[in-house]
């Protein structure tokens, strides 16, 4: 989970204001830090820090950014490598010795992140952080290449797992998506007079903000070099296997994001449907978790001809629960967050909807709420299958001793959990509602642990601990 956003213009267009803007847009991809590096066409400058868009970034910050630059990259950040600390702000700085200064901003994980920095620090080179992007960087300053897209392609052709990246030199605004396209990327066009304006974006809906036009999504395996002579692309690693992860759909990308051609709102909606033709329930009313249940429960409503009404009120002012990087934060969150509405659900039987369950915190929290505040039954439904296994692939899910469906059985997450029943969407009507291909051009493996790319041996080790494995597990 990370946002990335670039824009490449002539002088004149304020890039950074337009980043800035950008970066607001793709603020639910990361709320730990954000960062933004400009170029004037010979130097590269950074601002970075921890915290949200709108702290890290003082007007004064971006009139400075914006004076005299054409390139803009900017990154909003959550950490799944490297601790939650200043430093590890992206853009991530680089230098290289033939061809100069740049700077990578980076949504993915690395799986060989190790064995190249093992490889790096042998030749000598020291690095500052823990940050898998900076061994990209790293690999950028030490790859020979007269130039930059030389250099770019072969860094990357040494790099295994899932990244949809920037990279700003001085005149160069570079964007890569790994050959599986695990992370989205987007490419679009701000029609302005003389030349337009090129924008990469993690998200469409980063596009609509500032009035950019989607040409399309980077492919899998393509490299995109834009510059003051427009925009040319070639493919730098092909894979036969696409595998997007399928979350985004579910949860991270904004509903109303397009991913694959897919307007992620109706997605959900159509999950909802899905479920209710799955799992049917007499009930009085459907609630969402807001708000990433909510397009699920109304279209779980709406095939079940079962009233959709608010129950929970959710503080606008509580950042996503899920991605907080701490188990304390996380907690005090899910309190702070969800506030039941007695009068509307006092006796009522509730069929209550959200997108998934992680570690469980959120769902048993808002069950005991919703029960204190009288609802007389509560039939959990969840528009994803369980998640049993962790991500390698960019996702803080954390290990499986963090996951409350790892080698349980969906009715001891039931009891865990406190609902009435519980079922989850599954595989096939999932795939389904999205309505895109089949379950193999997507990545699935936190469901059913089919990783697709192999996964180094010691990071399995790390974070495949199950306690208690279930005879349930061992049929997936
Ligand atoms: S393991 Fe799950 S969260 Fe990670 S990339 Fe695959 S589908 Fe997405």
């Amino acid at each position: 989970m990370c946002g990335v956003f670039g824009v490449c213009a002539k002088q004149g267009i304020d890039v950074a204001n337009l980043t800035y803007f950008g970066l607001f847009a793709l603020q639910h991809r990361g709320q730990e830090s954000a960062g933004m590096a400009v170029s004037d066409g010979s130097s590269v400058r950074l601002h970075r820090d921890m915290g949200l868009v709108a702290q890290v970034f003082s007007p004064a910050a971006i009139k400075e950014l914006g004076e005299g630059s054409v390139i803009a990259l900017g990154h909003t950040r959550y950490s799944t490598t490297g601790s939650s600390r200043s430093e590890n702000a992206h853009p991530v700085p680089f230098h290289h010795p033939l061809l100069g200064p740049g700077a990578i901003a980076h949504n993915g994980n690395l799986l060989n992140a190790d064995a190249l920095r093992a490889q790096l620090v042998e030749q000598g080179v020291i690095f500052e952080t823990g940050l898998d992007t900076e061994v990209m960087a790293r690999l950028i300053e030490n790859t020979h290449g007269r130039t930059w897209e030389e250099v770019v392609r072969r860094s990357f052709a040494r790099i295994v797992g899932a990244y949809s990246c920037g990279v700003i030199t001085p005149n160069q605004l570079i964007a890569l998506r790994d050959p599986y396209g695990f992370r989205p990327l987007c490419i679009g066009y701000i029609p302005l007079p003389g030349q337009p304006a090129h924008v990469v974006a993690s998200e469409t809906c980063a596009l609509d903000t500032v009035h950019a036009t989607f040409v399309r999504e980077v492919q899998p395996g393509e490299i995109v070099i834009m510059d003051e002579h427009g925009v040319r692309s070639a493919s730098f690693q092909t894979s036969n296997k696409h595998a997007m992860c399928i979350f985004e759909f579910i949860y991270f990308a904004r509903p109303d994001s397009i991913l694959k051609n897919c307007e992620l709102e109706d997605a959900r909606i159509r999950m909802g449907h899905e479920l209710a033709q799955e799992a049917p329930v007499d009930a009085d009313m459907v609630v969402a978790f807001p708000d990433s249940g909510t397009p699920a429960a109304i279209g779980y409503a709406e095939a079940s001809a079962i009233p959709f009404r608010e129950a929970l009120m959710k503080s606008r002012y509580i950042n996503r629960t899920f991605i907080q990087p701490d188990q304390s934060l996380r907690e005090a969150g899910v309190m702070l967050k969800l506030n039941p509405l007695p009068r509307s659900i006092k006796g009522k039987r509730l069929i209550a909807v959200d997108d998934s369950i992680v570690r469980g915190t959120t769902t048993k929290r808002t069950i005991e709420r919703l029960r204190a505040a009288g609802a007389s039954e509560i039939h959990m439904r969840i528009s994803s299958p369980p998640m049993r296994f962790p991500c390698f692939m960019g996702v803080d899910i954390g290990s499986t001793k963090e996951l409350i469906a790892a080698g349980r059985s969906v009715d001891e997450i039931r009891k865990h959990i406190g609902a009435d029943s519980l079922h989850y969407l599954s595989i096939p009507g999932l795939i389904r509602a999205i309505g895109r291909g089949t379950s193999e051009e997507f990545c699935r493996a936190c469901f059913d642990g089919s990783y697709p790319v192999p996964v180094p041996q010691q990071l399995e080790m790390d974070k495949m601990q199950f306690e208690s494995p279930s005879p349930q597990l061992a049929k997936v």
